[in-house]
C-alpha cells in the first residue's frame, strides 16, 4: 500500500480535481484505491457524486477514533475506487484533539491498523485542505510521498518553499520517510505565453521533481464535477481526462522507484 497526499495551502490549484481524477486513473488500470477527503468543504466527496446525506460516515470519524478505514470507506461509481467522504464536521477537529497524544498520527495508526487487519487499497490518496493544519499534518505523517499540484499562473511559486518546509519539518520530527513525490502543473493554458514562462520557471527550480505531464486547462475537467463523476468517467477523451491518465502512468513509475529506494 502506497500512501500519497496531495497538498498545497493555496486554494484553487488543482488539489482536488488532482486527487479524484489520479484516484479514477488509478483504478482504471486496476489499482484498487481508496481517496480520503480531508476538506471540510468536501468537494472530493460531491465530486464523486457521494451527497452529504450518504456521508454517515466519515473522515472526521477516522480521525476521533470514532471508525476504521473499513468501516468509513465507502464504494463509488468509479469500480476499484473507494471513498472515505468528508463533513464539515472536520472544522471542529483541530480543537478537539488539539492536545490528544498522537493527534498527529490519527491518521497513521488508522492505515497501519488497517493494513494489519487485510490489505484492501494498492494506493491510498489524500484531498487536503488549503491549509497547513493539523488536518494536512496528520495526512504529511501517514504518507510516504507528497504530491503538490501548482497552477500555471505568476504566483505559482509562491508559498510553494513555506509548503516544502513543512514536509522538511515532517520529515524531522513525525515521518523520516517521507519524500516529495513531486509537482504536477495544472491549468496550463497554451495561448497563453505567462503560462509557457511558469512552466520553465517551476522546471528550471525544481528540476526533477516536476511531472513531465501537464494538466490542461480543459472546460470537461471544470463541468465534470457538478455532474457528480470524475473528468475521466464524464469525458475520457478530453484533453485534462487524457492528461490525468498519463500523469497516472507517471506516478506509477515514480512510486516504483520510490519503494524500492
Ligand atoms: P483545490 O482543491 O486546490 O482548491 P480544485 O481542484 O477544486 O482546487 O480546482 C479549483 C477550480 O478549478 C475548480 O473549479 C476546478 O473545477 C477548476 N479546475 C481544476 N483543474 C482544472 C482544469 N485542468 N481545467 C479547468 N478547470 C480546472
Ligand atoms: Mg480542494
Amino acid at each position: 500500500m502506497r500512501v500519497i497526499t496531495i497538498a498545497n495551502q493555496k486554494g484553487g490549484v488543482g488539489k482536488t480535481t488532482t486527487a479524484i481524477n489520479l484516484a479514477t486513473a488509478l483504478a482504471a488500470v486496476g489499482k484498487r484505491v481508496l481517496l480520503v477527503d480531508l476538506d471540510p468543504q468536501g468537494n472530493a466527496s460531491t465530486g464523486l457524486g457521494i451527497e452529504k446525506d450518504d456521508r454517515e460516515v466519515s473522515s472526521y470519524d477516522l480521525l476521533t477514533e470514532r471508525a476504521s478505514v473499513e468501516e468509513a470507506a465507502i464504494p463509488t461509481a468509479v469500480p476499484e475506487l473507494s471513498l472515505i467522504p468528508s463533513t464539515l464536521d472536520l472544522l471542529g477537529l483541530e480543537m478537539e484533539i488539539s492536545s490528544a497524544d498522537r493527534r498527529a498520527y490519527r491518521l497513521r495508526d488508522a492505515l497501519r491498523e488497517h493494513e494489519k487487519r487485510e490489505a484492501r487499497f494498492d494506493f491510498v490518496l489524500m484531498d487536503c485542505p488549503p491549509s497547513l493544519n493539523l488536518l494536512t499534518i496528520n495526512a504529511m505523517a501517514a504518507a510516504d510521498s507528497v504530491l503538490v499540484p501548482l497552477q500555471c499562473e505568476f504566483f505559482a511559486l509562491e508559498g510553494l518553499s513555506q509548503l516544502l518546509q513543512t514536509v522538511e519539518e515532517v520529515r524531522d520530527s513525525l515521518n523520516p520517510e517521507l519524500d516529495l513525490h513531486g509537482i504536477v502543473l495544472t491549468m496550463f493554458d497554451g495561448r497563453n505565453n505567462l503560462a509557457a514562462q511558469v512552466v520553465r520557471d517551476v522546471r528550471a527550480y525544481m528540476g526533477e521533481s516536476v511531472y513531465q505531464t501537464v494538466i490542461p486547462r480543459n472546460v470537461r475537467v471544470s463541468e465534470a464535477p457538478s455532474f457528480g463523476k470524475p473528468a475521466i468517467l464524464y469525458d475520457m477523451k478530453c484533453p485534462g481526462s487524457q492528461a490525468y491518465i498519463a500523469l497516472a502512468s507517471e506516478v506509477i513509475q515514480r512510486e516504483k522507484r520510490l519503494a524500492a529506494a
